[in-house]
Order: structure tokens, then sequence, then C-alpha cells
């Protein structure tokens, strides 16, 4: 019965105010990816005012060695007796779009509704979060593990906040990845691997030999029949194709991917630089789901462009997965955790407490993204991706005019205190 009390006594705390005037101080503070270091302040501030342990981290751009930003981790000690939970949100917004009606960095507050870039991806879910530590911590409830608050710098490039916390050791039992997703509770989210091929074929011109002109495959054209045989952007791939994998039940549609880039100089070209270029290069990326590897899907790639080779013997390429090599930024597995595990469980307890509504669980409102938490899950951390903000209102995502419910803050950070409250309490 202590427990009912405490989890009362918490979720009072947080109020509409408090939760409101947190939003709008993130949405007026510009952090796009390594940016970030004003909202990093301000929230270490805010954290530290709180009564958090805070600490700064300095992480540096993963190809550019000048350029670097910070991000806070605050901690909210336990006695070391129970688990740790990591809440973790991205503090850089997507890019800003064309198409504002209002200004993006103005925080507009109408008709219950919060305006602004990142007011739900992923300054509303970081908020939810620091909200949710701050009615634990007000409450004067001890806990047993430690809460970790982790505002991450630059999700846009492929998790590098989250990856320097793991590089450093900075690792709790359990994660809530703070990501939109309608305050459903996604526990299997696809995965993402980049794939680089590059064909090339001789120096051949319009004067040519029969010897050399049997040997002869334009490179790009290499590329056309690779990806006539990869197929289509956007289609999902049919299982018992080129690539192995099990349907999930969670993720229809996928696996799917994109072709993303490819590129050859020529002289035709404005870039070129007085030699014709022999290769030509072809990036694409595949959405995977849970039970396709690494391995897997590099022998799958290999096999197809091996049966290609065998129909048209002049294919000649290198493929590298991941795209940029072993650390990849943009290299995620997919996650999959069981909805029995006690963090599902304490969140989707948190939910109906805090909402009054029966709770969903599953992919549907993240399908197709993947988060930080896709990081942390392939280290073994039970981690789900949850909070306000439902994309649904707009026609695409990303978009101009991004906003969020207040009450739905309010309904995440409730939420998330009591789930927090429950692992670590
Ligand atoms: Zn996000």
């Amino acid at each position: 019965m202590k427990k009912a009390a405490d989890y009362r006594k918490i979720l009072g705390m947080i109020t509409n105010e408090q939760v409101l005037s947190l939003e709008q101080a993130a949405i007026r503070i510009p952090s796009s990816s390594f940016k970030e270091h004003e909202l990093a302040d301000y929230l270490a501030n805010y954290m530290f005012d709180m009564g958090l342990e805070v600490e700064m981290m300095e992480v540096q751009h993963p190809t550019q060695p000048d350029k670097k930003s910070r991000q806070p981790i605050g901690r909210l000690k336990g006695t070391g007796e129970g688990p740790s939970l990591m809440l973790n949100g991205h503090m850089d917004p997507g890019v800003e779009m064309s198409g504002w009606t209002v200004d993006p960095y103005g925080a507009k507050f109408e008709d219950g509704w919060i305006w602004g870039m990142g007011a739900h991806d992923d300054k509303g879910g970081v908020v939810a979060a620091i909200c949710a530590v701050e009615a634990i911590k007000r409450s004067g409830t001890e806990l047993k593990g430690d809460i970790l608050l982790c505002p991450v710098i630059a999700h846009k490039y492929g998790g590098a906040g989250t990856r320097a916390l793991v590089k450093k050791g900075v690792l709790t039992d359990y994660c809530i990845n703070m990501e939109h997703s309608a305050n459903t509770i996604a526990n299997v989210c696809v995965g993402i691997v980049m794939i680089r091929i590059k064909t090339r074929s001789p120096d051949l011109f319009f004067r040519y030999s029969a010897e050399a002109k049997a040997k002869y495959f334009n490179a790009i054209e290499q590329q056309c029949e690779i990806m006539r045989r990869i197929g289509t952007s956007l289609e999902p791939l049919p299982p018992g194709g080129w690539l192995r994998f099990t349907p999930h039940p969670e993720l229809p549609g996928f696996p799917t991917l994109t072709f993303d880039t490819i590129h050859k100089e020529h002289y035709y070209h404005p870039s070129y630089t007085g030699m014709p270029t022999r290769e030509c290069e072809m990036c694409f990326q595949i959405r995977t789901v849970p039970g396709q590897t690494l391995e897997n899907i590099r022998a799958d790639v290999k096999r197809l462009l091996e049966q290609i080779r065998a129909d048209r013997p002049n294919l000649q390429y290198k493929l590298t997965i991941p795209a940029s090599g072993e650390d990849d930024p943009w290299y995620m597995e997919p996650m999959d955790v069981p909805k029995d595990n006690p963090l599902v469980v304490a969140l989707v307890d948190g939910q109906r407490i805090a909402s009054n509504e029966e709770p969903s669980v599953g992919a549907a409102m993240r399908i197709g993204n993947v988060g930080d938490g896709n990081i942390l899950v392939a280290l073994g951390i039970p981690t789900v991706q949850y909070g306000p903000g439902d994309i649904r209102i707009y026609k695409e995502w990303p978009t101009p005019d991004e906003r969020v419910k207040l009450d739905d803050l309010v309904i995440a950070a409730k939420a998330v205190a009591y789930a927090s409250y429950r692992m670590c309490g």
C-alpha cells in the first residue's frame, strides 16, 4: 500500500504548467545536430536545480574532428539495490522545412497544442522524461536503482550521442527511448542497414576492338541490372526472394528498401575533373525485421550479385556492408522486446493510470522508424520506444508545423514517472 500512496504522490507532482513551461523553453532554443550546446546547458542547469547529479559530456562529430557538441547526463541516485533505468531522448529536431505557418521557435500554445521545431521529436519526449524525474525527486521518494536522464545529441547522425554514452560505459539495466509514438509502447521496431555497391568497367570509347567490347559492361548499366534485381524503393520485399527473412506480424510491409545515392563522374558532369572514372557507386538502405542479422544480409546481397554475375560475367563489383564499414553510424539492429518484460509491463500500467485508457503495445506507431533505443537493445538492454506526438495528424513526416498536445505530454510524463518508480523504486 505504501507503493500505491507513493505513486499517487509522485503523479500529483506533475502539473500542466510545469510541463508547458519546460517544453516552451526547450522549443525556443534551436538545437540542430551538433549545435545542441545551448539546450544542453539549459537542461543541465535545470536538472542540477532539481537536485540531480549532473555531468556534461563532449561528443565529437563522427567525420569532422573539429566539430563537437555536448550533452548532459543527469542522475537521480538510488541506493544501488535495484535495477537502473535510462531515459534517453534526442535534443536535435529534424531539418527545418519550408511551409511553417507559425514561428518554428515561437512555442505557440493555443487550444491545448504546443507548436514548434521538435515539439514532439524529440523535445517533447525529453521534457516528459525530465518532468517525470523531477516529480519523483520532489516527492522525496527513495529509489533503489539509479535513474539516468540522457538528453542526447545527434540522433540525426545515427545516434552519435547515444553511441558516445555507450563508449563511455554509461549503461543501465533498462531504457525508455523517448520517441514520438502517440504514447503507445513500441517494443518492436525495424532496424536499418546501408549497403554500398561499386561497379567498374574498362574504359571504352566509340572506337573499340571486338575483343575489348566482349569484356565491356557499362558501370552504370551494371547498377541498373543490380537495382532491377534488388527491387523497388518503398515496395515491400517479398518473402522467398533474394533477401531471407521471416515476416514479423508487427511489421507488415517490412523489410523495405530505398535507393539513396548513385554516382559516376564523366565529362558531361559539372564536377568532371579531367578523367572519367571507371566506377559507379550506388547506396541503398534496407529497413530490416527482427531475426535478420548483418551476416545474413551480407550473404544474401553477395549471393544475388553472384547470381547476376553468372548471367552477366562482365559484372565487376565491390560490396561494402554496412556502407561505411564496421562502425557505420547508420547500422542499427531491429528490436523485439517481449511484451512480458518488466519494463513493458510497468510502462503499460503507467500509461493506463495516466490516461485512463487501455494502452497499446506494438510497432504500429513507430513503424519504419529507428530510434537510439535500437542501439541499446543490440547491447542486451531491454528498451522500448515511447513518447508523445502523433504523426498521423500530418500528411507526411517529416513536416512543417510540428505540434503536440499538452495533455499528451503530461500523460507521457506521468506514465514515465510511474514506470521509473516501479522499475527503480
Ligand atoms: Zn526522433
